[in-house]
């Protein structure tokens, strides 16, 4: 993963990855540990699109060489730091995915407490769609090995259905 500190040690800002490999490709005593392209800042506030890779010849900590550059415009920088939501390194933005992450754990909690267990075998249940009436129920999810059903109240389903759509907008 990204090296936030040693980019911002190189003179970088504003940091958006937009790709990064772990490779394990050796030529020498050099070893190539990591490939990445990111978007940022220089010194002198120009936007960049940098493709390089970190070196480590296994004692000092790896170095980066930086394989391409180029200029890119404000609006493409910008652009790409909203579809990322924010710089790594700007610690509004990291605030804010921090919160996010926080209030998307307590919604996968919330969802794994209100899932019953099996009546029958007591295993987490799933829930199922009845295709008769399309109605939702809890099915056992050791089916057709055990066939324990629960019925789903309304209000619990709209719950569920509320934290999934949450859930899912923060991934
Ligand atoms: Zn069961």
């Amino acid at each position: 993963m990204a090296r936030v500190q040693d980019y911002v040690n190189l003179g970088y800002s504003g940091l958006v990855i937009l790709s990064s490999e772990s490779k394990e490709s050796q030529s020498g005593m050099q070893q190539e540990v990591e490939r990445e392209t990111l978007v940022c800042r220089d010194k002198k506030k120009r936007c960049l699109r940098i493709t390089g890779a970190w070196i480590s010849d296994g004692l000092n900590p790896p170095r980066f060489r930086s394989e391409r550059e180029e200029l890119i415009s404000e609006t493409q920088y910008q652009k790409l730091v909203q579809e990322r939501k924010g710089p790594l390194d700007d610690q509004r933005f990291y605030a804010e995915r921090q919160r996010r992450q926080m209030q998307c754990l307590a919604a996968q909690n919330e969802l794994a407490n209100l899932t019953p267990h099996c009546p029958k075998c007591s295993v987490r249940m799933t829930l199922r769609v009845n295709s008769r009436d399309q109605s939702r129920f809890w099915g056992c999810t050791q089916y057709p090995n055990c066939g324990g059903t629960r019925s789903a109240d309304a209000a619990t389903l709209r719950r569920i259905d509320d934290l999934s759509a949450f859930i899912n907008s923060s991934r």
